[in-house]
Formats: C-alpha cells, sequence, structure tokens
C-alpha cells in the first residue's frame, strides 16, 4: 500500500517558512504511479488515502515528556515550532523565516504535523497485515523526549512502535534509516531498550554531528547517543556508500527477528537535493535506487513486514527518488515485472 492524503495542500511558505520543503515530493510521486498505466489499472492494490486522523497526546506521552505535550498544546506552541525549525538565529533574528508573509498561524503546524504523525501509525498497521506499505510522509526521526528538533516536531516512528507495542501486535521491531543526517532522536529514545534495535547510515560530519565530539560526549548531547549499528559516511566515501550499508544489514540480521520493520527512507543523499546541511553526501540517482533496492530485498528475503516513512528530501527533485523505488517495489509485488526480469 501507498499512503497519501489528497487533503493536504499545505506549503510551508503559508506559514512565512522558507525551508525549502515542497510538496511534490508526495504528490509528484504519486502523480507518476497513477500515469503508469499497469499501476492506475491496479490502483486499488496498492493506493490508499491517510485516514483523516490525528494523534492524541495519549499516543504522544508514550515517547515524549508531559511538560513537552504541555508545551505543545499550549501557549509555547508557536515557540516549539520556532525552535525545532530553527526559525531565529543565534543573534535573535528571523531565519529562513518571514511571518510578514504568513497566512495561516504558525500554530496549525502542530496540527499538520500531527495529522502526518497519525499517517505513519495508519502505514504500520497496514505493513502488520499486507507485510509492505510505504506513507508518503512521516519520518521525524530526530525529535527528543522533551523538545522538537530538526524540523521534527514529534517522533512518529516510534509513537507508532510503542502504540502497538501497547497494544500487543508487536513486540519487537527494527528501524534501518537511510536519510543524509543521523537518526539521533531514534537512537536516544531507545538507548536501553533491546525491543528497539536501530541502524543509521549517514554523513559523518555536519547536523546534527558538528560538534566537538569529546565535547558534546562530556555534554550529554543526545545526538551523539550510538545508535545499535551506525555507519558514518565521510564525503570522500560516498561510493562505498552501498557497500557499507550492505555490511550493516548482514550485522542487523544477527539481532532477534522483529515484528515490524520501519525503514527512515530520506532521499536528502540526493545529489540533487537542495538542503545545504545535506551537502556532505551526493549519491546519483543510480546509486539511491540501488540502496532502496538492497533494503527492500533483505527484507523481502526474511519475509519481515515493512512500513516505510519518506523522512528528509528537500527542492524540486526528490519525487525522483521516491517514484522510481515505488514504480519497481509496486510492480513487482503485484506480479507486473515479466518472470524473466523478475530478479531485476
Ligand atoms: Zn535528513
Amino acid at each position: 500500500m501507498v499512503i497519501y492524503s489528497p487533503d493536504q495542500p499545505i506549503s510551508f511558505k503559508d506559514f512565512g517558512i522558507l525551508i525549502p520543503i515542497s510538496n511534490s515530493k508526495a504528490d509528484r510521486t504519486l502523480q507518476v504511479l497513477l500515469e503508469d498505466p499497469e499501476l492506475y489499472r491496479h490502483r486499488d492494490k496498492w493506493y490508499q488515502e491517510r485516514e483523516n486522523k490525528i494523534l492524541s497526546s495519549q499516543h504522544l506521552l508514550r515517547v515524549h515528556s508531559k511538560e513537552y505535550i504541555e508545551r505543545l498544546f499550549g501557549n509555547g506552541v508557536e515557540g516549539e515550532i520556532i525552535q525545532t525549525f530553527g526559525l531565529i538565529d543565534e543573534e535573535g533574528k528571523y531565519h529562513r523565516y518571514n511571518p510578514s508573509k504568513a497566512v495561516r498561524p504558525l500554530s496549525e503546524v502542530r496540527d499538520w504535523v500531527l495529522k502526518d504523525a497519525a499517517g505513519t501509525l495508519q502505514c504500520c498497521r497496514s505493513a502488520l497485515g499486507t507485510g509492505f506499505c510505504f506513507n508518503l510522509g512521516g519520518g521525524m526521526h530526530h525529535a527528543q523526549r522533551d523538545r522538537g528538533n530538526g524540523f521534527c516536531l514529534v517522533h512518529d516512528i516510534l509513537i507508532s512502535i510503542r502504540t502497538l507495542q501497547a497494544e500487543g501486535q508487536i513486540q519487537r521491531a527494527w528501524v534501518i534509516d537511510v536519510d543524509a543526517h543521523k537518526g539521533d532522536g531514534t537512537a536516544a529514545l531507545t538507548v536501553d531498550d533491546p525491543s528497539v534495535i536501530t541502524l543509521s547510515i549517514h554523513m559523518a560530519k555536519g547536523w546534527p554531528l558538528d560538534g566537538d565530539l569529546e565535547v558534546e560526549l562530556q555534554n550529554r548531547d543526545p545526538s551523539y547517543i550510538p545508535s545499535d549499528i551506525d555507519i558514518p559516511v565521510g564525503a570522500e566515501e560516498a561510493r562505498m556508500y552501498n557497500t557499507r550499508l550492505s555490511r550493516g544489514l548482514e550485522e542487523l540480521d544477527s539481532y532477534l527477528r522483529p515484528d515490524l520493520v520501519l525503514v527512515v527512507d530520506g532521499v536528502d543523499p540526493y545529489e540533487k537535493d537542495e538542503l545545504a546541511s545535506a551537502d556532505l553526501l551526493n549519491l546519483s540517482l543510480e546509486e539511491l535506487i540501488e540502496r532502496d533496492q538492497l533494503v527492500y530485498r533483505f527484507l523481502e528475503e526474511r519475509k519481515l513486514p515493512v512500513a516505510y516513512v519518506t523522512a528528509g528530501g528537500y527542492g524540486a527533485f526528490s519525487w525522483e527518488v521516491y517514484s522510481s523505488f515505488l514504480l519497481w517495489v509496486l510492480k513487482k509485488r503485484l506480479g507486473l515485472i515479466p518472470l524473466l526480469k523478475r530478479e531485476d
């Protein structure tokens, strides 16, 4: 299944936020899938609209602190959004933010995020039923227990896992994070929990790992808490990315089998990505397709149910990566690839 929300004509520009998050990430991806005649004919087998649900504070409390949730639902909400999206710089000036251009109140970002996060939970439930689901949204892997961080207001991935654990639907989960930035929130929020195993392959340097290692460890900066498997990739090692990912997956295989896998499928390592802080990793479309097929095949061979979330991907071209992967995977799952080519 592919989950998409048609009633989400949201643009960050409406809030005066000038971060290059484009609607085309979801819209154009879906458009490409529906323009394929075979997929269009079979759309009832793979297309699912996002339910019009919003996560409650009860869901959020499974991952975040009471104080943070109270701020999010109270007068502190705008301050939390400004902090999470980095809209004020160190000198106290607006940064990539122009409130005079806003046509909607900033607090609406919270409700939009909570609907987006509900899509991740829907996607996980669908994956448990069908084996595969891709949410064209979600992936807020930087959110910490008591604050938003790096454009991530709440940690939809862990909220989904905790909810399904509380319901008795799953016991163990893996999180495979291929976004350009380290899945630091995921690592910090699961550090003492053997029921959630985390793998993150990411830029060796740059945000959120741009501090001095020894100083940050002393400061107990949660971004430096290790994932179960961390694969830092230096700018000069980019051509080894998929080889190193493959080794990481082999290592993941030594952990107990999970009931559900979440893939944080950020495409900001793409060479056409427009977010400056993802510049240290510049993979080609071919390398990213290889990456996505590598992860998918690894999970398929082990018959593990998998839920994907989009995470990072900035500017006008991220849809190229998502649509390439989804065209391949949907046709494969629907048996639309001729037998002789099935191993492609
Ligand atoms: Zn990212």
